[in-house]
């Protein structure tokens, strides 16, 4: 049984051990396929770099809103040649973060919507991040929905309305460790409610470690495999039909070509 983390940030400095070690106890998990996220240009880069030399894995390139602030219009142009690159399999995370505001909430608005047009005139599948910001969210999509091949909401932690909302509109819905968590309980709300052909599975490491592995930090991609087992039971599922369905899922929304 394999499982894909469809959403990691692997370049991060939170790491001290080697990367070939953080894969092989991957692999040894059964996580054998990854998919790292870049935040702004020089993790894009990064990101682009270690999908280049790691065979299963691939990159995602964006300006994550709590760097908009800090992204230039030319760097609006590098993301674009960034998204060309081999292994790219979509664009973000993008979005908005009213939560904690590190940009002003015009420029994450100008950045979000800027990559919704690359992603459109490209094709690509985006990857939304969303806090405390769901209304705003919604109706800047709405503005490009048409023009939009795929969306999932990253690290979705309900509520069920909310949840309703993507879902409706035809988008996916990825879950962290947040759904084995004591107070997770909207999160398994949320996903007793997305369908296994619209659900991802992300560990969204190195944050958010799972339960039972709550207290090791940094997450790795590894641990996936609580989270997994979590979704499975929610679903009431053996975990290896989960991970077909779910494994299914994660490749043909990021069209992933190994
Ligand atoms: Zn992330």
């Amino acid at each position: 049984m394999n499982w894909i983390d469809t959403h990691s940030h692997l370049t991060y400095p939170d790491y001290n051990d080697p990367i070939e070690d953080i894969l092989d106890r991957s692999r040894a998990a059964g996580v054998t396929r990854w998919i790292t996220v870049g935040t702004d240009i020089e993790h894009n880069r990064k990101a682009i770099d270690l999908a280049a030399g790691v065979e299963g894995m691939f990159a995602i390139v964006g300006i994550h809103p709590h760097h908009a602030s800090e992204a230039s219009n030319d760097d609006l142009a590098l993301l674009a040649e960034q998204a060309r690159k081999n292994k790219v399999v979509a664009l973000g995370e993008t979005g908005l973060d009213y939560h904690y505001t590190f940009s002003t909430k015009d420029r994450q608005l100008e950045v979000f919507r800027a990559q919704l047009t690359l992603a459109a005139e490209r094709n690509l599948p985006v990857v939304i991040h969303s806090r405390d910001a769901f209304a705003d969210t919604l109706a800047v999509l709405d503005e490009f929905a048409a023009r939009l091949p795929r969306v999932v909401f990253h690290c979705h932690g309900g509520p069920v309305d909310q949840t309703q909302a993507i879902l409706d509109r035809g988008w996916f819905a990825s879950f962290t460790g947040i759904v084995t968590f004591k107070n997770g309980e909207t999160a398994r709300q949320a996903a007793s409610i997305v369908p296994l052909d619209r659900m991802l599975l992300e560990t969204d490491c190195p944050f958010i470690s799972p339960e039972p592995v709550r207290h090791i930090r940094p997450c790795e991609p590894a641990m996936l495999v609580h989270t997994a087992r979590k979704l499975a039971e929610l679903k009431g599922l053996d975990p290896a039909a989960f991970a077909d369905a779910v494994n299914h899922t994660s490749q043909s929304f990021f069209v992933l070509t190994i």
